[in-house]
């Protein structure tokens, strides 16, 4: 029985880097107008009620997301993510944090399509509820993991795929590599998202290390830390592996980490870290 609800994180310095990459990845794809793919395979509730119980419980959006909607500027790199909390949030009043379903709901196209999946009884039903009435959605309760066998490739050939584990289950830092190269295997030219938890450095290093030694090209790792490593419960940074990358996302990284950096972390404690782990 899976007890990660991610209602108690939204909103937090992860989800802003995690989501700040999935929104730039998504604009990237839009450029051309060829419908596409976006395949989330561990997806959540989809909405998150910042004044709930659970939100209230950890707080981990004030130091999250809070911070940046307060903000008097933001900068540009961010508007498209913008764009969508404040689709959801229509007064001054930061109520609701949309998860990667609705990010990709919101700027999407009428051509694109969602497959979404989530295996908590509870959080499925909220998820399927918010796309009821989109024809562009499926919304289905399996293993996420699963999918990059059984939706790869799209039917279009283009297409954007989020591997977002909550990481429950310790197996999940040793099946990701696999995983991964299960879809690259069909879909080698689909642009994939792994986000990364910092709990236990040697345990995320491994990961990484089981993804470069997949033989699998043109890998970009955007690492976003609010503290030093250390030894302690909790979690430290989190980052993104992007096999693929959309050429301009590695510049608008490099520019827009100190700007979050500064914001997520004002003593100065953590680090950023943009690095091409495989070219070419
Ligand atoms: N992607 C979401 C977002 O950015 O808003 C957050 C997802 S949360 C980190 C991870 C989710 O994966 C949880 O809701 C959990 O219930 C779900 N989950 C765990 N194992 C799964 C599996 N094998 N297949 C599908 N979903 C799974």
């Amino acid at each position: 029985m899976l007890s990660y609800r991610h209602s108690y994180h939204a909103g937090n310095h992860a989800d802003v880097l995690k989501h700040c990459v999935l929104s730039l990845c998504l604009e990237s794809l839009k450029e051309k107008d060829k419908p596409f793919l976006y395949l989330d395979t561990h997806s959540g509730a989809g909405r998150y009620l910042l004044q709930s119980e659970h939100s209230a419980k950890t707080g981990e959006y004030l130091s999250g997301i809070a911070k940046v909607w307060e903000q008097p500027q933001i900068p540009e790199i961010l508007s498209s993510y913008l764009s969508v909390l404040k689709y959801y949030n229509r007064s001054e009043t930061l109520k609701y944090y949309p998860g990667s379903p609705l990010i990709a709901k919101q700027l999407l196209r009428p051509q694109d399509k969602l497959q979404l999946t989530e295996i908590h009884s509870s959080d499925y039903p909220l998820l399927r509820q918010e796309f009821s009435k989109d024809d562009r959605a499926q919304v289905s309760r399996a293993d996420g993991f699963l999918q990059l066998k059984s939706k790869l490739p799209p039917e279009s050939r283009r297409g954007l795929i989020l591997i977002d584990p909550s990481y429950e289950i310790k197996d999940d830092y040793q099946k990701i590599p696999d995983e991964l190269k299960e879809g690259y295997k069909r879909f080698a030219t689909g642009t994939y998202l792994i986000w990364y938890p910092v709990v236990n450095r040697r345990q995320t290093q491994g990961m990484i290390d089981g993804i470069i030694n997949t033989g699998i090209k043109r890998i970009l790792q955007i690492e976003l830390a609010i503290r030093p490593d250390n030894n302690q419960k909790g979690m430290t940074a989190s980052g993104m592996i992007v096999v693929n990358p959309p050429w301009k996302l590695k510049q608008q990284m490099q520019e827009i980490l100190p700007w979050l950096k500064n914001i997520l972390d004002p003593q100065d404690m953590g680090h950023i870290l943009v690095k091409e782990l495989v070219s070419e």
